[in-house]
């Protein structure tokens, strides 16, 4: 089966679902991860133009440790908008480029705009991916769509879960990987981001009776709908 999930920023896969694309890769899914936008305003202190290539680089050491492709649509943060005919048209050529089976985003009722629109967008490109005369290359199927958690579960109510408990500590040593992000709101914002992933991640595994667990809500639109169980 191919697995593609495209997350906004170059972290944001680590946190909504790692865990579960770490499964996947496990039980021999291929798994492609693509991020919308580069993450250039990440920092405080590094410029965009440096930021950009560090966050790049620290998504693929990521998605090195768990077999995962990593791609890009390099797109500045707060530059996202589901209304942009070139933005869908990349998301399209990632989808045709990976011939998913199942796609992951970010859920409608994310917390900032980028993941909001990177949601439509994905919701938007999957539907004009399967389209023969849309755009170039062939066309893709209409696969079932997964929304992930929100940042730290607000407004999001799953419909499935999948237990991660045996990958939370791949889905950690993932999140690691963006240093630039981890060091700097451990320095400076004194969150340790890593134990807010854990306890998010314990909380969904007490709703639904395992260790750890990440949750998702499907995308209810036709024909995106199937009888068999996707996740893994
Ligand atoms: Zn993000």
């Amino acid at each position: 089966m191919n697995v593609l999930a495209i997350g906004c920023h170059p972290d944001d896969i680590e946190v909504g679902c790692a865990g579960t694309l770490a499964k996947y890769a496990k039980q021999g899914d291929k798994v492609i991860v693509c991020h919308v936008a580069n993450g250039d305003l990440g920092h405080a202190e590094i410029l965009p133009p440096e930021l950009r290539e560090t966050r790049l680089q620290e998504a693929k050491n990521a998605g090195a440790l768990a077999g995962i492709e990593v791609m890009t649509c390099d797109i500045g943060d707060l530059m996202v908008y589901d209304g942009d005919k070139r933005q869908r048209g990349a998301v399209v050529e990632v989808i045709r480029y990976a011939k998913p089976d199942v796609m992951i985003t970010h859920s409608p009722t994310d917390y900032m705009p980028d993941h909001v629109a990177v949601s439509k967008l994905v919701f938007d490109a999957s539907f004009a991916a399967s389209c023969p005369h849309y755009g170039t290359g062939e066309a893709a199927g209409v696969t079932p769509l997964f929304y992930m958690d929100t940042l730290a579960g607000v407004n999001f109510q799953p419909s499935e879960y999948v237990d991660i408990t045996d990958t939370l500590a791949l889905k950690l040593e993932m999140l690691e990987c963006h240093v630039s992000q981890m060091k700097w709101m451990r320095d400076h914002d004194h969150i340790d981001f890593a134990e807010f992933v854990r306890a998010c991640a314990r909380f969904r595994g007490l709703q639904c009776g395992a260790g750890y667990a990440e949750a998702f809500a499907q995308c209810m639109a036709w024909p995106k709908i199937t009888t068999k169980r996707m996740l893994p």
